[in-house]
């Protein structure tokens, strides 16, 4: 028994967000209920390493959303560190993902609208000073999803 062992010990745990693989997949994705938020990537919350630790175990909670590997390192960083600012920048952006899929569920569900008049209907009525936004194309794309993923849930 040495000190080695301890620390090694301690910095090997098993990453809970990708079980080990370095890299988050659809499985991980629909295990943590991330559909529709995150896409197949390498895993942030371990930095494609597979393992963790205790410290990040007790700090950072495994499924916090805005924690991609598309952010920058220093957003990380801050994220790692609890940082509120971030922390909350990150509660906003996913309710704004949240209510954009609930807007592009109800108007699918009840007006049985498609993705491009969803799209159009959101812009038109998009407040100018909303903290997010998303290109047309992009908007499309993303409500066709949310879309598809709905009907294979009513299926
Ligand atoms: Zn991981």
């Amino acid at each position: 028994m040495s000190i080695f062992n301890f620390l090694f010990k301690k910095s090997n745990l098993e990453c809970p967000r990708c079980l080990g693989k370095g890299f988050v997949d659809w499985d991980d994705i629909r295990r943590l209920n991330k559909q529709l938020k995150w896409v197949p990537a390498p895993c942030a919350y371990c930095n494609g390493s597979g393992k963790t630790t205790e410290e990040m175990l007790s700090k950072v909670p495994v499924d916090i959303t805005y924690l991609t590997i598309d952010l920058p390192e220093s957003e990380i960083e801050k994220i790692k560190n609890g940082d509120e600012e971030t922390l909350e920048k990150g509660r906003q952006k996913e309710l704004f993902l949240e209510n954009l899929i609930k807007y592009a569920q109800d108007h699918y569900l009840n007006n049985n609208m498609d993705a491009e008049t969803i799209a159009d209907l959101y812009l038109r009525t998009e407040n100018e000073n909303a903290l997010f936004s998303i290109e047309r194309e992009n908007l499309i794309q993303y409500i066709q999803e949310i879309i598809e993923l709905k009907k294979s849930e009513l299926n």
